[in-house]
């Protein structure tokens, strides 16, 4: 188990005196205030943005809508990007405002900049770094390898402007971290343990801290993360902006973000439902060996009414190859594939269910992804 921080002195926050910080730097667009209720909502329904929270800021339809300096827009330019994504028109001015922002949206919807831009401009409105001062913002993220990824973007946006950053993580030698730290960085990306051993040892310090960010909070919270989470967040000043990023929304992560922040504005990608499989329902059959073909017919009766995709694991090459004969002897239109089969057949077998002119495909687990498969049954 890692440092739970337990040499960390707590802050008695309520005594202590603090120095007003800016955090709202958004102006809306012309064209965004222009906009009639009725064609945001428009917006909002063809991106499926739902948001949820008190005076939520309209979204923005172009980077240009933004309020981005030029060394962010050309920094955005560098990289190619035409549009910005869904959570990137919502969260960014959600962020922008200085408010309190939960986002949730699938991996690889384009999260990072979205609390990494407004972070850059957060940054640039404070005081600059004095000798023995610690980070202004801090990202809280569960691995080293989502750490350095984050590190990347911070430094493709942040260069222009000369922000520092760091990534802060174990397993890896503390030298050139402690460097990193001692010589002054705005930005800091942490995993939780690493962070407290830094802080335990005096390396660096969350005094200036005012820009928070949980990124991947649901696994962060999976990999048990929050006895860490909590102490690192007690030693950063309450009236800090926080946000918190992730790919699902179960309770557990409910109840940190409503530990955590204040008044706070909501932004979901797809679903409000509670985790990101909402749209997976699970039937277990519980049954004996004998009784498994029937159920399995049962099933593919139900399924086929609908015209569906059905993929069936199987653990090994020979019951692939048994109940796909077992199918097709009563009629289903049943392939297998699996690593005995060429891969000529393979790709056949594929093209075949892909295609939904064998829309039951039989595999041991040599094929798992991007099937476009309605049901699963292992
Ligand atoms: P997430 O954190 O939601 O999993 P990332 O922030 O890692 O997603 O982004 C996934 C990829 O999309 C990255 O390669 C990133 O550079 C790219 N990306 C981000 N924003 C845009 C955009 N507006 N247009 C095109 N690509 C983008
Ligand atoms: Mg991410």
């Amino acid at each position: 188990m890692s440092n739970l921080g337990g040499g960390l002195r707590s802050v008695d926050w309520a005594s202590t005196k603090l120095e007003h910080f800016e955090k709202n730097f958004y102006i809306e667009d012309k064209r965004v205030a222009a906009l009639s209720d009725r064609e945001v909502e428009e917006f909002r329904r063809t991106k499926e943005i739902k948001v949820q929270g008190r005076n939520v800021p309209r979204p923005v339809m172009s980077f240009d809508q933004v309020g981005f300096p030029e060394y962010l827009m050309s920094s955005i330019r560098a990289q190619g990007f035409d549009t910005p994504t869904p959570i990137q028109c919502q969260a960014w001015p959600m962020a922008l405002t200085g408010r309190d922002v939960v986002a949730i949206a699938q991996t690889g919807s384009g999260k990072t900049i979205s609390f990494a831009l407004p972070a850059m401009l957060h940054i640039n409105a404070q005081p600059l770094l004095a000798p023995g001062d610690g980070p202004i913002a801090l990202v809280l993220a569960p691995t080293r390898e989502l750490a350095v990824q984050i590190q990347q973007e911070c430094t493709k946006f942040g260069s222009n402007s000369r922000i520092r950053n760091t990534a802060i993580y174990g397993g890896a030698p503390k030298g050139p971290q402690i460097r990193d730290l001692q010589r002054g960085v705005e930005i800091v990306i942490a995993t939780p343990g690493r962070l407290i051993d830094m802080l335990e040892t005096q390396k660096t310090n969350l005094r200036r801290i005012t820009y928070l960010v949980m990124d991947e909070a649901d696994r962060m919270l999976d990999m048990g993360f929050e006895p860490q989470i909590r102490k690192i967040v007690s030693q950063i000043r309450p009236d800090r902006q926080t946000l918190m990023f992730s790919a699902t929304w179960p309770k557990d992560v409910q109840k940190l973000a409503n530990d955590f922040l204040r008044d706070m504005i909501q932004v979901n990608i797809g679903s409000m439902e509670l985790t990101a499989n909402h749209n997976i329902q699970q039937i277990v059959e519980v049954c004996s060996d004998f009784e498994k073909r029937n159920k399995l017919i049962k099933h593919l009766d139900q399924i086929s009414a609908e015209n569906a995709k059905v993929l069936i694991f199987v653990a090994t090459k020979r019951v692939a190859d048994d109940i796909t004969k077992y199918l097709r002897q009563d009629g289903w239109p049943a392939l297998a594939i699996h690593g005995d089969k060429e891969q000529r057949e393979r790709d056949w077998v594929l093209g075949e269910f892909k295609a939904g002119r064998s829309p039951i495909l039989i595999a041991t687990d040599v094929a798992s992804r991007g099937l476009g498969t309605s049901y699963f049954i292992f």
